[in-house]
């Protein structure tokens, strides 16, 4: 059976990435070793953490002025380096509460003991919007002002041309989106990713630091572990970096770049998302909630308005090899995440499908 997975992450990977971790997996005939089994401090792997860092720079144009680091715990650790690396000097952030993430890292910081100002919400409409800022947002007053730039559970983005105009500091959490669609770095001052979304395997999370910036703050009280400056210092290897993690994200990279870069992969996601949102807003049965112009590329929300019918076709979908449709847990319905690995077949097959169940 062909299947497919639209999975919101760990998420599909790109199929000749898999085939070469298979390879790899494989004890090396030089080095007589597996991947899993290279040291951190090898010449190997030392070329994988060097090509990684550089294939992202490339991929995103991203200026000598920014630190690329990699480090563990996920986009929810992140959420707590941030506001303890970045928020020193006024203790204060602005967040736009667009969505279960950003409310996420809200609380983080809140419980580190930073202030943490709502500065736009659309909490109270299931988040099916996106908040932007009021003309009373005064930069001067926060560290930063944080945003989710994909809202992985709720499905709407704030593409580049979206994006809140401050003055101040932007840090963003680009989990979900980054490298599915072009971001301008230089308009941002941090921003951090979890790879398993779109860019590889659980297990690491990227960081992309403005140095000037992180070089004034005081972080006397941060420990070794939760201090990008130690990681920028140490290249990513202060302590065992996760290897295997960083060695995918590598080749999830390079198969980014063989394929034409940021550019193809959003003309790809355009293509994809267009044709099964097209599909939704002629259907009868199913209903894409989200405002239109917020709409993700990479996480696509639907409904039937009728919980148990759309559990029982997750279930159908399922038997037909279109795996992890289900919706988050905290919104139900159906999410097809079209992430850069995915290919346009599976969205024909996905309407293909969905169209057969609304036809009966
Ligand atoms: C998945 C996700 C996270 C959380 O990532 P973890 O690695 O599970 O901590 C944070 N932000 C966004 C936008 C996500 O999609």
């Amino acid at each position: 059976m062909v299947t497919y997975n639209f999975s919101a992450g760990p998420g599909v990977l790109p199929t000749p990435v898999i085939s070469q971790i298979k390879a790899d997996l494989a004890q090396n005939e030089f080095t007589h070793l597996s991947i899993l089994e290279i040291s951190h401090r090898s010449a190997q792997f030392e070329k994988i953490m060097a090509s990684a860092q550089q294939r992202l720079r490339d991929l995103m144009s991203i200026p000598d002025e920014y630190g690329v680091v990699f480090v563990q715990g996920g986009g929810s650790l992140q959420f707590e380096m941030l506001p303890l690396n970045l928020a020193t000097n006024k203790q204060s952030i602005a967040v736009l509460d667009s969505g279960n993430f950003a409310a996420k890292a809200a609380q983080a910081a809140q419980m580190l003991g930073k202030e943490v100002t709502i500065v736009g919400s659309s909490k109270s409409q299931h988040y099916r919007y996106l908040p932007q800022l009021t003309g009373d947002f005064d930069a001067n007053a926060y560290d930063y002002l944080h945003i989710t730039t994909n809202n992985t559970i709720e499905g709407t983005t704030y593409h580049q041309d979206m994006l809140p105009q401050t003055t101040g500091r932007l840090t963003a959490d680009m989990s979900s989106n980054i490298l599915a669609e072009p971001y301008d770095i230089t308009q941002f001052d941090a921003v951090f990713a979890g790879a398993q979304k779109n860019l590889g395997p659980a297990g690491v999370t990227l960081a992309i630091v403005k140095k000037d910036w992180l070089a004034s703050q005081s972080i006397e009280h941060v420990g070794p572990m939760m201090r990008y400056q130690n990681y920028l210092d140490k290249d990513s290897m202060y302590n065992t970096p996760p290897v295997f993690s960083i060695y995918a994200l590598d080749l999830v990279l390079s198969w980014v770049q063989a394929e034409g870069g940021v550019d193809e992969m959003t003309r790809r996601n355009q293509l994809k998302a267009a044709k099964l949102y097209d599909f939704l807003d002629e259907s009868r049965l199913f209903e894409a909630p989200v405002k239109t112009s917020d709409r993700s590329l990479t996480n696509i929300v639907f409904t039937t308005n009728d919980a148990k019918r759309d559990a029982q076709i997750v279930a159908q979908a399922k038997e037909n090899g279109l795996f992890n449709l289900g919706g988050h847990r905290s919104v139900g319905g159906f999410r097809a995440s079209l992430y850069n690995a995915q290919p346009m077949a599976a969205v024909d097959a996905l309407i293909e499908f969905l169209n057969k169940v609304e036809k009966g």
